[in-house]
């Protein structure tokens, strides 16, 4: 086992795997790889055989399709790194043999892939000037998305798989760091709004509806207030029990007044959003730190280079406030950055006059970003409104000290895919391509006809002999289609490795061609190597 130059490991980690849940206090398992080999494939939350990576001590790390997160080639594994550690497992876990259930194309007859045209789009979305950006463009053209109302869409069976995965990597994050996961509900009383005096102030945005009784609740568009008053509910909280850190990932609402760039800008949306509660500032900015470094941790898993920004408060509140960007053209914020330090920043929170780093006075430079993360340090703004106090040391009572952190899931992944793809063709980061592998098979009729039955049993060996695998394979039995068509297909949707059974399938002994879609490279591989994986 070679292991990968990238492997970072990290102390104090959820081990995922059931049956183990317990926290890591030894160093575990590479972060940066796909996956590693579960204790017994089983993972949480029912996503059995869905191959996300765990870690924990009893795992051992295999650097298969591992670290081809992120887009610069040189980040990508070689051919050669897949032949070789990918597919060297123990032969114990090779021996038990039945036949897994195939996941495949053409027993789906709805949502399969599409490769639509731009005028096709564009009827979608239903009016001109609509189709503002390459990731809405591409998640419509492919069948990821499908317009619903504006600035909502139905989220199509890829984007929820890779949303899954999403949402998978940022609960280890926020689980590492200690979050513990709540749900609050959607239906925010129109009360504890008034409290904060925020059902005013947030003005247009907040999407206010009345139930049967004439009483009013807004759609939350973050949840300060309702978990503020929940903590302040829990009477016997005592500074031993702090930090608090609780997190959720729900649908938020936003009453945009003009929705664009497909889930870029949308009104209903993906949201994680933090809240933490400590016995001292000192605490609480120490807490802060910590959460920004998840959230560092997070965008380098998935190979997006984000930039940490100073920020405005706006409307949560706050002493102190920092957005995490991911720099891209299409992106509506402005940031000031400076070449000579580390300065960054919103230009929102700079005098308008500003053109010299208010740090080591250089010049600025200025691009364009896509805020994707945001963070505030709340003090007491809202535990002194709520009355969320803690017994502190001295046994008397003490208002908690807050922050709020903010990360953007559905816009993490059209941006990811907005940066990370070509102008045709999606390219995903590694962690979250909502298959791994797509298999293609030959042409019904064609004279590779009698290599589908080779396919097959490759398709069970693979996912029989890599675990992370099981659940990652697509075989895409559509062979009414040339192998070419469904090759474009595959390039469109991004699959990270796609493997062919063409003309070398009847060569003897028969050769697979095998396509790394990241880096370009090609490979032909006999069956006797795939049964020595
Ligand atoms: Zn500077």
């Amino acid at each position: 086992m070679t292991g990968c130059s990238s492997l970072r490991y990290t102390a104090g980690s959820h081990c995922l795997s059931t049956p183990c849940w317990r926290i890591s206090s030894k160093k575990s398992c590479c972060r940066l790889c796909f996956g590693c080999v579960p204790c017994d494939g089983r993972v949480e939350n029912g996503l059995e055989g869905s191959g996300y990576g765990s870690w924990g001590p009893r795992h051992q790390c295999l650097p298969v399709l591992g670290c081809h997160h992120g887009r610069a080639a040189d980040k990508m594994p070689s051919a050669g790194h897949l032949q070789a550690p990918a597919l060297r497992v123990r032969s114990s876990q090779v021996s038990a043999g039945r036949p897994r259930e195939r996941e495949a194309l053409a027993a789906v007859p709805l949502f399969q892939p599409q490769n639509l045209r731009e005028d096709q789009v564009l009827s979608l979305e239903g009016r001109p000037g609509d189709l503002t950006c390459k990731s809405q463009r591409l998640m419509l053209q492919v069948g990821l998305i499908h317009p619903a109302s504006p600035g909502c869409y139905h989220l199509l069976p890829y984007t929820v798989r890779a949303m899954e995965k999403l949402v998978r990597v940022v609960d280890q994050e926020m689980q590492a760091i200690g979050g513990q996961k709540v749900n609050m509900p959607s239906l925010s009383p129109a009360e504890l709004w008034r409290a904060t005096s925020r059902w005013d102030s947030m003005g247009k945005e907040l999407l206010r509806l009345r139930d049967r009784h004439g009483k009013e609740y807004c759609l939350g568009p973050t949840h300060e207030e309702a978990i503020t008053a929940l903590v302040a509910s829990q009477k016997t909280l005592s500074y031993k029990q702090l930090p608090v850190l609780l997190y959720q990932v729900t649908r938020k609402f936003r009453d945009e007044p003009r929705p664009r760039f497909g889930l870029l800008r949308g009104r209903e949306f993906y949201m994680k959003d933090m809240y933490t509660f400590d016995s001292s500032p000192e605490a609480a900015r120490r807490t802060y730190s910590l959460v920004c470094d998840a959230y560092g941790s997070l965008f380098d898993r998935l190979g997006l280079q984000c930039l940490q920004v100073q920020a405005d408060v706006g409307s949560i509140g706050g002493t102190m406030s920092h957005e995490f960007q991911l720099p891209v053209d299409v992106g509506e914020d402005r940031l000031a950055l400076c070449p000579r330090c580390s300065f960054s920043a919103n230009v929102e929170t700079l005098d308008l006059a500003q053109t010299n780093c208010p740090a080591c006075q250089g010049p600025l430079t200025e691009t364009k970003g896509i805020e994707v993360g945001h963070t505030f340090y709340l003090g007491t703004k809202y535990s002194s409104i709520f009355n969320a106090q803690f017994t502190n040391v001295h046994g008397k009572a003490s208002l908690a000290e807050m922050g709020c952190y903010g990360l953007g899931v559905t816009r993490i992944l059209a941006a990811a895919i907005e940066v990370l793809s070509a102008e045709d063709c999606i390219r995903w980061p590694g962690l979250l391509a909502p298959y791994q592998v797509c298999l293609i098979p030959p042409k019904k009729g064609s004279k590779e006809e009698a290599a589908a039955e080779l396919t097959g049993h490759l398709y069970d060996h693979i996912t029989e002999a890599v675990p992370q695998l099981r659940g990652e394979v697509l075989l895409d039995d559509r062979t009414h289609l040339t192998i070419g068509n469904r090759l474009k297909d595959a390039d469109k949707l991004g699959y990270p490795f796609v493997i062919i059974a063409g003309k070398r399938a009847l060569d003897e002994p028969a050769h697979f061609e095998v396509r790394c879609q990241n880096t370009g490279e090609v490979v032909f591989l006999t069956k006797r190597e795939s049964w020595n994986y």
